[in-house]
């Protein structure tokens, strides 16, 4: 990688990021293209995040990723917001364009890119989502705008009713959501006709790889499992949807595709998927989470 005086300066920014995946496949994506930018990470704590963005602004940086804890506290540091970013009131990505900072969010589109790259299309599905938290989130809003009934499952409860009250009064009347506690019922009764199923819990994560939330024999071979987590790349819901016939999805896909939407806000180029997935799953497996 050459830097020189006029390389466009990219960044993530939260509190962790050191261990994120971004830097990694951003600047294979920029130097696989030969753009002159750079990607780096910067820690920011919840009592730094406006000096940070002054920062960027003074700076003069290019483009933000934005991750825990900053997606909703960034908003009042913008100038402008996209549509889409507005309507959810989350931020993942700000570009700075001549000198004023726009927020757009694409991990939404991170879920719909992740399932139409794995040739699945929610078109009329019925989807249930394990989880309410910001993942949960995420791909509620984007699914509900085009899956056929949404079922929002959570461990509290008061979280899944709240969310998914959020996603119907977005997408509006024609939105077919429900909600539930996550037991083994109301996983019986909504996994049975279930197309796609979504784990956006961080049950299974590494370490603890030999969790998960569904008993393998209510996994079927018609239904799509998409599990969030990508270290492991393979997690046990994974592996036992694989056993019994299923489509799996894990969480990499995911984060390539909302890195590579932030990628073409910042380039205007059409992102490398294949050389981004590449790098990252290398990186994965150098950090022994294959
Ligand atoms: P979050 O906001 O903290 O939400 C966590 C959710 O998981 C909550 O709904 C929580 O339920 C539930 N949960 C936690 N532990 C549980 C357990 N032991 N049993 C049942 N439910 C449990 O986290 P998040 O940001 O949404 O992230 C969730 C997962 O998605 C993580 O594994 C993260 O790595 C992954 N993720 C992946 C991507 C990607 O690009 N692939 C992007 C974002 C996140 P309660 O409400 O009851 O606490």
């Amino acid at each position: 990688m050459k830097v020189s005086g006029r390389t466009k300066v990219c960044a993530v920014i939260g509190d962790p990021v050191e261990h994120s995946l971004s830097p990694c496949f951003q600047n294979a994506a920029f130097q696989h293209l030969n753009l002159d930018f750079v990607y780096v990470a910067f820690t920011v704590n919840v009592e730094n995040l406006g000096n940070a963005i002054l920062g960027v602004r003074s700076l003069g940086i290019y483009g933000l990723n934005v991750t825990m804890p900053h997606k909703i506290s960034v908003i009042r540091y913008l100038d402008y917001l996209d549509e889409r970013a507005d309507r959810i009131k989350s931020v993942n990505t700000i570009l700075n364009k001549d000198g004023k900072l726009i927020g757009y969010t694409t991990d939404g589109i991170g879920v719909l890119n992740a399932l139409k790259y794995n040739d699945v299309d929610p078109k009329g599905k019925k989807v249930v989502i394990l989880g309410a938290g910001g993942a949960a989130r995420s791909a509620s809003y984007a699914l509900s705008e085009v899956a056929g009934e949404l079922v929002i499952l959570n461990r509290t409860i008061r979280r899944a009713r709240n969310l998914a009250y959020k996603v119907s009064e977005l997408a509006g009347v024609r939105a077919n959501v429900r909600w539930g506690g996550l037991t083994m019922e109301s996983l019986r009764r909504e996994i049975h006709e279930v197309d796609i199923l979504i784990n956006a819990t961080p049950v299974g994560m590494s370490p603890d790889v030999n969790e998960t939330l569904v008993d393998k024999r209510l996994l079927h071979p018609d239904m799509v499992v998409f599990d969030m987590i990508y270290h492991p790349l393979k997690t046990r819901l994974v592996r036992e949807a694989e056993e019994v016939g299923a489509k799996t999805i894990n969480g990499l896909s995911m984060l390539i595709h909302q890195g590579a939407a932030s990628f073409e806000i910042w380039t205007g180029v059409k992102a490398p998927i294949e050389v981004m997935m590449k790098a990252a799953e290398e990186e994965i497996r150098r950090r022994g989470g294959a």
